[in-house]
């Protein structure tokens, strides 16, 4: 019974108490790939934690031995039926999340697709260019890995912010965003609401891999154009958070600009 216990235990520890301690501090917004990595360790190992006390509270209840008391016996099958229950519980929830959240990307990708005016294949993914008036870029990795420009985004970016923003949007499908966005509603969805870690790990996922696909576009492109960028479409869409992007990168220190390799794929 103890190995279960401990396990049970580390298994919320990781699920409940992490996200508390990841959240303590301002370093997340300096080292987002660091945070991101460490939170979703912690979530994985957290995971793999409960599912090994439902295998040894299982084992534990098929092993029932007489050196066991008749109320150690009886524990140990309503705690492995207890389990048995919370997984079905588990998967279904993530049966009935998961879908909507696929047919969200769809619903996305449907929208925009009756304005694309043209396509163009680029390495790793299609450059699909539409007619709107909000200032927007958008990557979905669902049926193909795509990257939508607006065409007000065109007009009011010069080329080279423009291949700044392009370079953020590959940073996300090349490291596959969308499923760690996907992992953490689920996760939310898993976790009753009033547990503030579900939430906590779905909005420090959306900042974090808006901050690492920032950070990976400001090595690639010059971290000013893409700071230029953001203070532009910030002021055309009053969004505050990209303005703190913005700043963001303007406070660090980047590498010189002829160690700057522009990927072929972004280059207007
Ligand atoms: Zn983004």
């Amino acid at each position: 019974m103890l190995p279960m216990l401990m396990l049970l235990g580390l298994s919320l520890a990781l699920l409940l108490v992490a996200p508390i301690v990841l959240t303590t501090g301002r370093w997340q917004v300096r080292h987002p790939r660091i945070a991101l990595t460490l939170w979703f360790g912690a979530f994985f190992a957290g995971c793999t934690a409960a599912g090994a006390s439902v295998l040894v509270a299982v084992l534990t209840a098929v092993g029932v031995d007489e050196r066991m008391s008749h109320a150690e016996g009886l524990a140990a099958t309503v705690i492995a039926w207890l389990s048995l229950i919370g997984i079905g519980a588990i998967v279904a929830v993530v049966a009935a999340v998961s879908e909507p959240l696929a047919g969200s990307h769809r619903e996305a990708v449907q929208a925009f697709a009756p304005l694309v005016s043209s396509r163009e294949q680029r390495r790793g993914f299609v450059l699909a260019r539409f007619q709107s008036e909000a200032p927007t870029a958008y990557a979905v990795r669902r049926p193909e890995p795509m990257i939508f420009l607006s065409s007000t985004i065109e007009a009011a970016l010069t080329p080279t912010q423009l291949q700044a923003v392009l370079a953020h949007e590959r940073a996300h499908l090349r490291g596959r965003h969308d499923w760690a966005m996907r992992i953490a509603e689920i996760n939310a969805a898993c976790l009753p609401p009033v547990l503030p870690a579900g939430a906590a790990l779905r909005r420090a996922t959306a900042l974090l891999i808006e901050l690492i696909a920032d950070d990976t576009a400001a090595r690639q492109t010059g971290a000013a154009n893409l700071a230029n960028a953001l203070s532009r479409l910030s002021e055309a869409t009053d969004d505050v958070g990209m303005a703190l992007r913005a700043e963001r990168l303007t406070a660090r220190r980047w590498p010189s600009s002829h160690r700057r390799r522009i990927p072929a794929a972004v280059r207007i």
